[in-house]
């Protein structure tokens, strides 16, 4: 992995949170405060602006780069989350300067555990790590399998999607939508969403 395959990751998220607008605003509306699509949008502009910067750099530099910028962008709750999982994917490539699947993998897995760490939550807390943790998962036991890219992808995305609508059946325990209690049930969680929409769209622009 290069930089330039991050950098055109980002662009890509960029585009397809844009597309998903009225889904990510209406879910956090619904059960949030509603600003998680405009924080997301914000932080997504702040590193497209960056592209020139963050292209020299090794990929662990660009990583925390991102990491650093987007504590200052992104507000609300997902703000440091995001922020920490970039500056932990930052700190487990320092040593190298063109990772590997394997070591990409780790990377992530690194930075999800430091979002866990982060927001003291964990699978089935109606959060965007009912996405994440799954997704960390199955990218280090494709990496050890050396499973084809497309068919990696597939598998994520669809796992991805599943998991995202798992969160419509659970009660939050972190976030505002833990003060909804059962009101909360039969919506999606909008964290989820986004990094739902996010996985599929980096895995279409590694392709
Ligand atoms: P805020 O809730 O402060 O307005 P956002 O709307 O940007 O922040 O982000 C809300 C999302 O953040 C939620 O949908 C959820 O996925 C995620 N989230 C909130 N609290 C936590 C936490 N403690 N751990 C992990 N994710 C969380
Ligand atoms: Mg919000
Ligand atoms: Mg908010």
């Amino acid at each position: 992995m290069k930089t330039q395959d991050i950098v055109d990751a980002l662009f890509a998220v960029q585009a397809a949170i844009l597309a998903n607008e009225s889904q990510i605003e209406s879910l956090d509306r619904a059960i949030g405060d509603g600003d998680h699509f405009i924080n997301i949008r914000r932080g997504l502009e702040v590193l497209a602006a960056m592209r020139d910067e963050l292209e020299p750099l090794p990929p662990a530099a660009a990583f925390n780069r991102i990491g650093t910028k987007l504590l200052s962008t992104i507000g609300g709750a997902s703000g440091p989350l995001i922020s920490s999982l970039f500056l932990a994917m930052g700190k487990s490539l320092a040593a190298q300067d063109t990772p590997d699947r394997r070591q990409f993998a780790a990377a992530f897995m690194a930075g999800v555990e430091a979002i866990k760490v982060r927001g003291k939550a964990d699978l089935g807390e109606k959060t965007m790590l009912d996405v994440l943790i799954p997704a960390a998962r199955q990218l280090v036991q494709f990496a050890e399998q050396e499973l084809p890219l497309a068919e990696a992808c597939a598998l994520l995305s669809a796992e991805a999607e599943h998991n995202m609508l798992a969160t419509r059946d659970m009660i939050a325990s972190k976030g505002r939508a833990s003060f909804l209690g059962e009101r909360a049930l039969g919506h999606v969680d909008p964290g989820s969403k986004t990094c739902e929409v996010a996985i599929t769209a980096v895995c279409q622009s590694l392709l």
